[in-house]
């Protein structure tokens, strides 16, 4: 549609836009969280630091002061706190980024290296990084949690992806009540929309949801996914259809 865009894969702990955009990689970047190191010979061992970490992240036993790295958030409040000058912070790497081009698209994926247990900083990180083309579409992880939240924070519009089942429609409302809390505008894709019940189209009718596409279920398009190869790949009239939801998101947000 004549647009420059990105995409960033901000589900970093198992980030999978690589395998239909096909990109070629041209960078990988490293992301940091720095962590507290202890110098023993200046520390007193007064308890501040452990008191002051809300994560648990760093404890003083008897002479000794224990750093968890893995639980650290790199929020630096344990070297601000220390009465003694005692903490200096080292970078460790959780994760990294790359960065490419595939289908024409710029293409950023960020991702958490196995065992680590903190994403957001991944997130952010990506998100920092200079993006100079039209639209951006960030690929969220699901559920409401933290990592979600990085996602979506600062975008112009969400797009909440559900099926209409129960179980969909208990993530849906979590969700709503997320980025209603949040304050972004949003709208509803259901997709297999004819599998499972009503309650879901009930749902956004109650609460004014504005249902932006119904995908039905298509085995010739779960065929193609499970290649790895687009939707819009299977027939036009989904290329049709994902132009117009596009159409759609630009109108309401230009509104
Ligand atoms: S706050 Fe500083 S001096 Fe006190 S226990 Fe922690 S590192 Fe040691
Ligand atoms: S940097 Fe923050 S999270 Fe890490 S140990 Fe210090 S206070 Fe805890």
């Amino acid at each position: 549609m004549g647009k420059d865009v990105a995409y960033l894969d901000c589900d970093v702990e198992e980030p999978n836009g690589r395998i239909f955009l096909k990109p070629e990689i041209t960078k990988q970047i490293d992301v940091t969280v720095p962590v507290p190191r202890v110098d023993l010979d200046k520390c007193t061992f007064c308890g501040e630091c452990s008191a002051a970490c809300e994560y648990h992240a760093i404890a003083v036993l008897g002479k000794t002061v224990e750093v968890f790295a893995s639980l650290c958030h790199g929020c630096g409040g344990c070297s601000d706190i220390c009465p003694e000058d005692a903490i200096e912070e080292i970078p460790r790497t959780i994760g990294h980024i790359s960065r490419g081009v595939g289908m024409g698209v710029e293409f950023l994926e960020g991702r958490l290296n196995v065992g680590e247990a903190i994403s957001p900083p991944v997130t952010k990180a990506l998100k920092k990084l200079a993006i100079t083309s039209d639209v951006a579409i960030i690929d969220a992880p699901p559920g409401t949690s933290c990592p979600v939240i990085e996602a979506i924070n600062d975008t112009d519009f969400v797009i909440l992806v559900t099926e209409p089942t129960p179980f969909g429609l208990n993530d849906l409302k979590l969700a709503v009540g997320m980025v209603r809390e949040i304050g972004l505008p949003f709208g509803v894709v259901i997709n297999r929309s004819d599998i499972g019940d009503d309650r879901t189209d009930e749902y956004c009718h109650r609460g004014k949801i504005e249902i932006l596409k119904k995908i039905p279920f298509n085995r010739r398009l779960a065929e193609a996914y499970s290649r790895g190869e687009m939707m819009f790949s299977v027939n036009s009239q989904y290329e049709k259809n994902l132009r117009e939801l596009y159409q759609n998101i630009v109108n309401r947000i230009s509104r």
